[in-house]
């Protein structure tokens, strides 16, 4: 697949404040960085003009410790920015609490399949010229309070516009991936006036700017937008920018919000599902949003037995993931074997961390993502004495668990303590392993190297969910509550099952847990026991019907074609 383009969409700078690029970088939490990241690779497969702008983070997200209790303690993830980044010469400044803060970029080059690159620029502020206190706002991913964030948010908004500029690229277009790099517009707005300051601007000086601006939201809580006091705004970036933000209607209720300045900027937005889109247009009235449902890059994300089965049966797939429609007529004894192979690689992996033996003929459900309560980690042990049961009867189960919480969130902490409770109690019936330090690495082996992905969030709060399209990449079903993507990815019993009530009926634990373990009895531990190529038939209609689709080459067409390209360039 090809998307020659540039001539027609100019260059995009596509900003964003974390990217999972390498699984030695710690640039990244979850979610948003590995889709940045899975966006910019697709981009340089398909040859789309993207160029990425991030912050270094020389101190990184953590790494997660677990003492025997499941008690979370966090330690710095070393790195050194010179094995994997080379830094540039250029230099740009922002204007933060009236001092000039320099920063320089670093640059990481994806390389597409036939060569194409795409840059990624990583935005340092550690120079001997700034401030001690400046020196370390590209320091953590998500740490310090909100004076910290919005000095990063400076950084990454406007000082990523300068650099681009120091950099000679000039983009059409402006992407912002989340709003944490809304602030970009106020600097656009700037170019647009020239020395008249940003609160002359002009209706049309501002539709000049939205022309030019998209903007994605992943978050369907409010609690998750980003906000600031507006007298901490007047501080961190003066007087006058702050009058210009007023005069656009950008504050309201005393508070920047930065959702809200990425929409009023935009002349495109989109949520990150269908369900997504429907959620945001009733938490921003009056916005006409799009969707472009979240994809994930195949080559990433697929285990070596599974790309190697894929690479003698659909060779074209790498190239064109669409390919992979193909499967369905891949032998199943064929996808079993590989398979096999993949959870060899995880069961390996498991017993070298924790020194458990996991049964490779009984099922292994997965389950790893940010621990936090909406996540709902503990709705598979709410009734332990039924789980039991169903294992003695059906056949039996494992599980595996992974996933950090943050820092600051101590009922995620106290969630994967939970966990831990519930294994204890389990022991010699349902094996349960946690596996600490969940990051990338562990992300793959985890949705290849699993029999079934589990999924329990509450409605409406997953706004897509990736992990689970790089399972059905890997031949792997969900068991999953119907939001996010699922709503769009389940065919029961054909590509996996669902969880409790259709996507429009509020979450309800009692239910759901029922719903969840009638699945696990009646449905998929009969199947895979009992008709192992019958289980086969639904892992490779996984592979066929959402590993074709849910990918991020489909993803960054529908960016080209519906989010970049003007209007009339569409119709045409
Ligand atoms: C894929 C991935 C995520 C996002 O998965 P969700 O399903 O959206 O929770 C988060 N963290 C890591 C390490 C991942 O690999």
């Amino acid at each position: 697949m090809r998307l020659d383009s540039a001539a027609r969409v100019g260059e995009v700078g596509y900003f964003t404040m974390e990217v999972a690029l390498d699984q030695s970088m710690p640039t990244y939490s979850g979610g948003l960085g590995v889709l940045a990241g899975d966006t910019l690779k697709a981009a340089a497969d398909v040859r789309a003009p993207l160029m990425g702008i991030t912050l270094l983070y020389r101190a990184g997200y953590f790494r997660q410790r677990l003492d025997e209790e499941g008690r979370q303690t966090e330690e710095p993830w070393e790195w050194d920015p010179r094995e994997f980044l080379t830094p540039l010469p250029e230099r740009a400044s922002v204007s933060i609490e009236g001092r000039d803060v320099a920063i320089r970029p670093w640059l990481f080059a994806i390389e597409g399949r036939d060569g194409h690159q795409v840059p990624v620029y990583f935005l340092d502020a550690d120079l001997p010229e700034n401030d001690p206190w400046d020196r370390k706002l590209t320091g953590t991913l998500y740490g310090g309070g909100p004076r910290y964030r919005l000095a990063q948010e400076v950084i990454l908004g406007m000082g990523g516009v300068a650099m681009l500029r120091a950099l000679g690229h000039r983009p059409r277009i402006f992407h912002m991936n989340e709003g944490h790099s809304a602030l970009l517009s106020l600097s656009l707005l700037a170019q647009e006036v020239g020395s008249e300051g940003v609160a002359t601007a002009s209706a049309e000086e501002r539709e000049g700017v939205r022309s030019r601006c998209v903007f994605t939201t992943h978050t369907p809580v409010p609690a998750g937008h980003d906000r600031f006091p507006v007298d901490l705004v007047r501080r961190v970036l003066g007087d006058a920018e702050t009058e210009g933000l007023e005069s656009a209607g950008c504050l309201r209720d005393g508070e920047l919000n930065m959702t809200y300045l990425g929409l009023r900027c935009s002349h495109y937005v989109n949520g990150v599902s269908m369900r997504h889109e429907k959620i945001s247009e009733g938490m921003f009235p009056g916005y006409p949003f799009d969707s472009i449902t979240n994809g994930v890059h195949a080559e990433t994300w697929t285990s070596k037995p599974l790309a190697e089965l894929f690479d003698r049966n659909v060779p074209e797939w790498r190239r064109d993931n669409r390919y992979l429609r193909y499967a369905v007529s891949i032998s199943r004894d064929h996808v079993m074997g590989a398979h096999r192979q993949a959870k060899k690689l995880l069961l390996d992996e498991v017993k070298k961390r924790t020194g458990r033996a996991l049964d490779p003929e009984a099922l292994l459900a997965g389950f790893a993502r940010r621990a936090t309560l909406y996540k709902r980690h503990k709705l598979i042990f709410r009734d332990l004495e039924r789980l039991r049961s169903i294992a003695r009867w059906a056949g039996p189960m494992q599980l595996v668990f992974s996933g950090k919480a943050h820092p600051k969130d101590d009922a995620g902490k106290e969630v994967i303590r939970d966990v831990y409770r519930a294994a204890a109690e389990l022991e010699g019936d349902i094996p349960v392993v946690y596996l600490e330090d969940y990051d990338v690495r562990l992300g793959a082996l985890l949705t290849s190297g699993v029999d079934l992905w589990l999924n329990t969030p509450r409605k409406p709060q997953e706004a897509s969910g990736t992990s689970g399209m790089k399972a059905a990449l890997n031949g792997v079903p969900s068991l999953s509550v119907l939001d996010g993507w699922w709503i769009e990815g389940h065919v029961e019993g054909v590509t996996g099952w669902s969880v409790g009530d259709p996507w429009n009926v509020e979450s309800d634990d009692e239910r759901e847990s029922d719903s969840l373990y009638e699945k696990l009895e009646g449905a998929i531990l009969p199947l895979f026991h009992n008709r192992p190529d019958e289980y086969a038939r639904v892992m490779r209609s996984a592979i066929a019907l959402n590993g074709s689709f849910f990918n991020a080459q489909r993803m960054i067409s529908q960016y080209v074609e519906n989010a970049y390209l003007e209007e009339d360039e569409r119709t045409a």
